[in-house]
């Protein structure tokens, strides 16, 4: 990847090198299968799309598009695994930016999106904080009917699973503890669960979790919280 891009740099016109570069046939055979199986393994859950957690991710997505940015179209730390429908049909080369010239997608490599948006878990669906959040949301259409269903039934999963691996904790079953980690951690949507052990040290958790007082309670335990969050 390093020599693609010294390759890119030296191009009298790198836009037209590294589109031609990133489909070569040498690249395709040598580069893209390294790539694409370490941000498989990366990714939340079963190769989950980084963007929606929903989908398999199919594609390896440029985040500052090739066209915008060639020099990074063989960085690392520009290459999303994505689903096909987020890559191909939503996001393709747009790249939003605010009236500075700042991008305004949160950046998934990089950036913690919590500051900019909040999941509503009873409902599934995003509460954008900021302008970077809201054009997120749009772009992706993370607030699609399917998207928000998924989320909810994800949120009832973890519950259900939660209280499986206390009760094990409870009784020093630590197989059946890590059991339960493991089924939440191979859902799709990874989110809800982050968003979860989030908002338990939220200062308004209590009212958050209101109508499941024992959830909050195991949801800031250590041994949880140590086997679910950022997995
Ligand atoms: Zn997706």
């Amino acid at each position: 990847m390093a020599e693609c891009t010294c390759d890119i740099v030296l191009a009298p016109e790198p836009k037209a090198r590294a589109q031609q570069l990133w489909s070569h046939s040498t690249v395709r055979r040598h580069v893209y299968p390294t790539l694409r199986s370490l941000l498989g393994e990366m990714a939340a859950g079963r190769e989950r799309c980084m963007y929606c957690g929903d989908n398999q991710g199919t594609d390896v997505d440029h985040f500052d598009p090739i066209d915008r940015h060639p020099m990074r179209a063989f960085d690392w730390t520009n290459h999303v695994l994505a689903c096909s429908l987020c890559n191909s049909h939503l996001k393709k080369a747009v790249f939003p930016l605010d009236l500075d010239g700042n991008p305004l997608l949160i950046d998934p490599t990089a950036e913690d999106p919590t500051p900019h948006l909040r999941l509503v878990l009873a409902v599934g669906q995003y509460h954008p904080l900021t302008p970077r959040g809201e054009a997120t949301v749009k772009l992706f259409d993370l607030n699609r009917g399917l998207l928000a269903k998924g989320r909810v039934h994800a949120f009832h999963v973890t519950k259900a699973c939660v209280a499986q691996w206390a009760g094990a904790t409870a009784k020093g079953d630590h197989d059946a503890a890590a059991h339960w980690a493991a089924v939440v951690n191979e859902q799709p949507m990874a989110d809800v669960v982050q968003a979860m052990l989030h908002q338990a040290l939220d200062p308004a958790a209590e009212i958050l979790f209101d109508d499941d007082p024992l959830l909050l309670t195991h949801l800031r335990e250590p041994g949880l919280r140590a086997a679910l969050l950022l997995r």
